[in-house]
């Protein structure tokens, strides 16, 4: 963190979201693994694990897990779907609400895009809201590389995008996120919230501004919005069953 960071409450102009662990349950690249042999395959969550914790850069483990994997079209279109079966409650319900409030929102995610884009449009995002590491195939669908020009296939490349936006103007952003990466983001960023909802990761949690243990979106909803956003959401037929939803979560006890 920089001791330049302007830490602010609600409300935000631009929202961004990781993708796995945070919108989805799965890490896309061990789902894109699982056609491995074993070996290989505990091979990549090792090093997955390691990326996201922090341990080895991201781009170290990038190139080489890729290189054993070589996912075809098919495979990355079929990891799409498991993003939307496997993804947490309510994020569609949250996005719409967050987009009918006027938000810039954005997902911002070091999987592959052919797997992210599909998943995010269902979600709700619009595809120039969708960032995430393109990749090339032939034209039977097999495996040609990535685009290694990428920021998000790098350490710090979450941070390097957020600071472009975030130079646009001065508005607010805020980041939800479960990994290190995401983390690497905070010092741009009004808020950083650490989702654990679906990966506990502690050095994250622990320099976070906030964090939400909850499996389900709709508690994302008082994080990202100021009280009169929820209160204009309230009033709407379409949005009030989210902020009853994230309501009933937060008085639980
Ligand atoms: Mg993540």
């Amino acid at each position: 963190m920089t001791s330049s960071r302007t830490i602010a409450a609600p409300p935000y102009r631009t929202i961004v979201f990781d993708c796995d662990s945070t919108l989805s349950r799965i890490e896309g690249i061990e789902e894109l693994a699982r056609e491995l042999p074993q070996e290989r395959s505990n091979e990549i969550q090792e090093l997955t694990r390691a990326a996201m914790a922090g341990e080895i850069p991201l781009q170290d483990v990038y190139a080489r897990r890729l290189e054993f994997i070589r996912p075809s079209a098919a495979a990355m279109a079929h990891v799409a779907g498991i993003y939307w079966d496997q993804r947490l409650p309510h994020g569609e319900h949250l996005i719409a609400a967050l987009a009918f409030l006027g938000k810039d929102l954005r997902v911002v995610s070091g999987g592959l895009l052919p797997c992210v884009q599909p998943f995010a449009e269902r979600l709700g995002f619009a595809a120039d809201q969708i960032h995430a590491v393109p990749t090339r195939s032939d034209e039977q669908g097999a495996w040609l590389g990535f685009d290694e020009q990428s920021p998000l296939a790098r350490a710090g490349g979450k941070l390097e995008l957020l600071g472009d936006w975030h130079g646009e103007g001065d508005a607010p952003l805020a980041l939800v996120g479960d990994g290190s990466t995401d983390l690497e983001a905070a010092p741009v960023c009004a808020r950083f919230v650490a989702f654990m909802g679906v990966a506990l990761r502690e050095s994250v949690a622990q320099a976070a501004d906030v964090v939400c243990h909850e499996q389900d979106m709709a508690a994302l909803l008082p994080l990202l919005v100021s009280p009169e956003e929820l209160q204009i959401l309230e009033h709407q037929p379409e949005h009030a069953p989210l902020v009853a939803r994230a309501q009933a979560i937060l008085s639980k006890p």
